[in-house]
């Protein structure tokens, strides 16, 4: 039984650097997530995307800033498992005592929940045949966008996914891009942008129309679309996107007897407590009024949340806030020479 201070699960941005506010104010983690990488949804969906709304940092990818929250995590000794799904969690005495799918087993007076949108998948074509080319032709989201480079794309979908990759892939390479409405549910300025490409032929727009089968024996060759009049078209094709959005399944979680309201959990907004003393959600899982699923809150609940521990790991001594810039305990933490 492994016994920690707090338990974080989940290693999304908000986990990252709420792991790295418990740290700061001398209090030890471990880190659980169900993927077998850090990062959460930046790193799984959109590693390559860039980001715009990190505060001070004008852009980065999905991967640029899961690198920058591991690098600021340098300092501390703070284990991850990986590929373990937190599936119990118990109280006994106090303490809550959490066991993930592989049988690691913690004891803690705190557990931060920082779980996105649970163990999420991504919406997948209906066609059968589609499975014999996932991963190799056919994707749900983009890890190296290298490999379309000269190459035809189809992309389905009609959300600011579908749009944004359609618009920067065909800097590159030829895009069909295929949506089942006429109407696209992206920002209106990537809905403008994508109708101009289309104009000047640089992306072959195809509406009311829907993926009916995929071609090839062991290469993808082409896909055929059905267009609500019933007529089917063949494109020939070398990789074929889809951009339907995820299934959320809060999985174990939800068996927790948390306050749960509509696949995120309740939370007051001075600790980020959930109905569970000593069980915290933070990020994209949690909910209160007002509540905005950015990166940028997440990192504020985190703060808020690792304060809230202290209390807990920490009965008999009081928590004294203190800036970086000036405490010597910080600064000792972080191994900074003065
Ligand atoms: C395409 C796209 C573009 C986006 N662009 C922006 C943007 O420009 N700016 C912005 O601020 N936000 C953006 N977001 C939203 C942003 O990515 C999320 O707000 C953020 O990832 C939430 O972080 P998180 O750490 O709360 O959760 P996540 O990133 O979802 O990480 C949660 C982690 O918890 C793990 N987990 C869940 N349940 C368990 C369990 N039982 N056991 C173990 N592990 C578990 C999951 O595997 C996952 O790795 C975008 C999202 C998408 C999809």
């Amino acid at each position: 039984m492994i016994k920690t201070d707090a338990l974080i699960i989940g290693a999304g941005p908000t986990g990252l650097f709420t792991a790295h506010q418990l740290k700061l104010i001398g209090l030890n983690c471990e880190v659980v997530d169900n993927l077998d990488k850090i990062g959460g949804q930046c790193i799984e969906l959109y590693p390559d995307k860039p980001i715009y709304d990190i505060p001070a940092i004008p852009e980065c990818t999905g991967e640029e800033l899961t690198n920058n929250l591991i690098n600021q995590l340098k300092p501390f000794d703070i284990k991850f498992h990986l590929s373990e799904r937190v599936e119990k969690v118990k109280k006994n005495n106090g303490n809550w005592e959490v066991k993930t799918n592989k049988g690691t087993e913690f004891s803690t007076p705190n557990i931060i929940i920082a779980g996105g949108v649970g163990s999420f998948e991504p919406r997948k074509f209906s066609p059968k045949e589609c499975e014999k080319f996932e991963d190799k032709s056919v994707f749900y989201s983009i890890k190296d966008k290298t490999i379309f480079k000269e190459k035809t794309v189809s992309i389905f979908g009609g959300g600011d996914s579908a749009l944004d990759w359609a618009i920067e892939l065909s800097k590159d390479s030829k895009i069909n891009l295929i949506h089942r409405r006429d109407e696209f549910r992206g920002a209106q300025a990537t809905v403008d942008k994508m109708h101009e490409l289309a104009k000047s032929n640089k992306i072959n727009l195809f509406t009311k129309c829907q993926l009916k089968s995929v071609i090839g024996k062991e290469n993808l060759e082409s896909i055929e679309i059905e267009h609500d009049n019933k007529v089917i078209k063949n494109l020939k094709t070398d990789y074929v996107l889809g951009f339907f959005g995820l299934i959320m399944q809060l999985g174990p979680i939800s068996n927790w007897g948390l306050n749960i309201d509509k696949k995120t959990i309740s939370v007051d907004t001075e600790k980020f407590e959930t109905n569970q003393k000593g069980i915290f959600a933070v990020g994209d899982i949690c909910t209160y009024p007002g509540k905005l699923k950015l990166i940028l809150s997440g990192f504020h609940e985190g703060a808020l949340a690792a304060r809230a521990c202290f209390k807990l790991a920490r009965p008999n001594e009081k928590y004294r806030f203190e800036f970086t810039t000036s405490s010597k305990s910080i600064k000792d933490r972080l191994g900074v020479k003065e």
